[in-house]
């Protein structure tokens, strides 16, 4: 190739033979520092893979991708792409392979990782290998377009396939089967178990054998299934208390606490912390519940009998709120920045902390309850920055110790692929293309799986 014509303005002289192979040896040593990064990407990928599987992010972070972003620097899309590609590659040996090996970028990787499993991974490979970065990215759109149209019908299939059968039996137990939804599904296993969680804890923080169990309160504790019936008994009972009509998400799922004074003071406090329709939560739940909400403040006499109803107030008013929402635009703790949140009592107000924008901090859903039920701690310190720790005591640092890198870091990469056997060159990464026009339609039709079996013509 003639360096000079690549080159919009073209140069008055032609480049001297010594600067043209300058430029070749340039060329190369890019290519092969390339296929290196590609190699070392490889492992990082199987470091993530681990350190994901083993949950080694989940010291007060939502993901590995928001550890990621805080530990490394990654920003939030390309940290969630890491661990996608990373969790992937988990199940695809090939793919990984050609990666370690330098031969396959990790651009090819990523695109083929969308759409790859392990039936397809072979095939998918030899488009890697094969064709350039942009006819990869070219089939793997086209291959997506086939996954969902059969996805499309898939989920329609199962949406019309939805049905409850509520039936008497002979005896007069009434018997009930059916299919959901997945999501509508989750709704109802999560409702379950927290009613389950409700009238096992009650029967429990009571010190009384459940009621629900009726003639049998003697006997052993009831199994399992009987559990889940009575939970759907309560959320039935829970449903027809409230009305059907599930209200503003603002109201759907706020919380009345009734709650003896020491125990929003003092979780150790004897007294009880309830929630309106009688069901039993911890009293850190309580002192989270009661950070931020509506407040009504009901006082019992020793025999439980209400004294004094007082108006409802809101903890935090709305001014201060938006003020808060001002200051710190989202949740304060470490590498989270969730843009939604409740505004925490950095001192609880039960313990007589006030309600000032000092002492208040937004704290994501997910981390109020780590701050609360999970033992982390916050400190204000008199600059107003704010220091998190782990309940071990460690600190959680907003900004992690920089990693410890080589003095000169491309040989040390080098000398590592050596060491490790591998053969990495130039041109190891050099698709097999010869410059025919790729047809995404046709290779798609001789390659994916569905569109084998099925019309050739969904393709254009
Ligand atoms: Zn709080
Ligand atoms: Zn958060």
């Amino acid at each position: 190739m003639n360096t000079a014509s690549c080159v919009g303005i073209a140069p008055i002289i032609e480049p001297a033979v010594g600067a043209t192979a300058g430029l070749d040896r340039l060329g190369d040593e890019i290519a092969e520092l390339s296929a290196h990064l590609d190699a070392a990407t490889a492992r990082l990928l199987d470091l993530i893979r681990e350190f994901d599987a083993r949950g080694g992010w989940n010291t007060g972070f939502c993901s590995c991708a928001a550890w990621l972003t805080w530990r490394v620097g990654l920003d939030r899309g390309a940290a969630r792409e890491r661990v996608r590609v990373a969790r992937a590659l988990g199940t695809l040996p090939r793919l990984a392979q050609a990666l370690a090996r330098g031969e396959l970028s990790y651009s090819k990787v990523r695109a083929l990782t969308r759409v790859a499993t392990p039936e397809t991974e072979e095939r998918l490979l030899a488009v890697g290998r094969a064709g350039t970065a942009e006819h990869v990215e070219r089939i793997v759109r086209g291959w997506r377009r086939v996954d969902r149209l059969a996805e499309a019908q898939e989920t329609a299939r199962r949406h019309k396939s939805r049905a409850l059968h509520v039936y008497p039996d002979e005896d007069g137990m009434v018997v009930i089967r059916g299919r959901l939804a997945p999501e509508v599904g989750a709704v109802l296993i999560q409702a379950l178990s927290a009613a389950r969680e409700a009238l096992y804890q009650k029967a429990h923080a009571q010190d009384v054998p459940a009621e629900t169990s009726g003639a049998d309160a003697s006997a052993e504790p009831p199994t399992m299934a009987q559990q889940q019936a009575d939970a759907l008994a309560l959320i039935a009972e829970t449903a027809l208390h409230h009305g059907i009509d599930p209200g503003a998400p603002g109201e759907r799922y706020q919380v009345v606490v009734h709650v003896d004074a020491p125990v929003l003071a003092d979780a150790d406090a004897p007294g009880q912390s309830v929630l309106d329709d009688g069901a039993y939560v911890s009293a850190e739940t309580s002192q989270r519940l009661a950070c931020d909400a509506s407040r009504v403040v009901m006082r019992h006499d020793p025999d439980g009998r209400i004294l004094e109803v007082g108006a409802r107030t809101r903890t935090i008013p709305p001014a201060l709120r938006r003020a808060l929402h001002h200051r710190d635009r989202g949740c304060r703790f470490p590498g989270c920045g969730l843009r939604f949140g409740q505004g925490h009592h950095i001192r609880h107000w039960a313990h007589g902390g006030p309600t000032t924008l000092s002492n208040l901090a937004l704290l994501c859903r997910r981390h109020h309850r780590a701050v609360h039920e999970e033992g982390y701690t916050i400190e204000r310190h008199a600059g107003g920055e704010l220091k998190f720790h782990r309940p071990d005591g460690r600190l959680l640092p907003e900004v992690p110790s920089p990693a410890t890198v080589p003095n000169d870091p491309v040989h040390a990469l080098y000398t590592r692929h050596e060491t490790q056997e591998l053969q990495i060159h130039p041109r190891t990464a050099i698709p097999g293309w010869l410059g025919e026009r790729l047809n995404v339609g046709y290779a798609i039709d001789v390659m994916h799986p569905l569109a084998m079996r099925r019309l050739p013509q969904t393709m254009s």
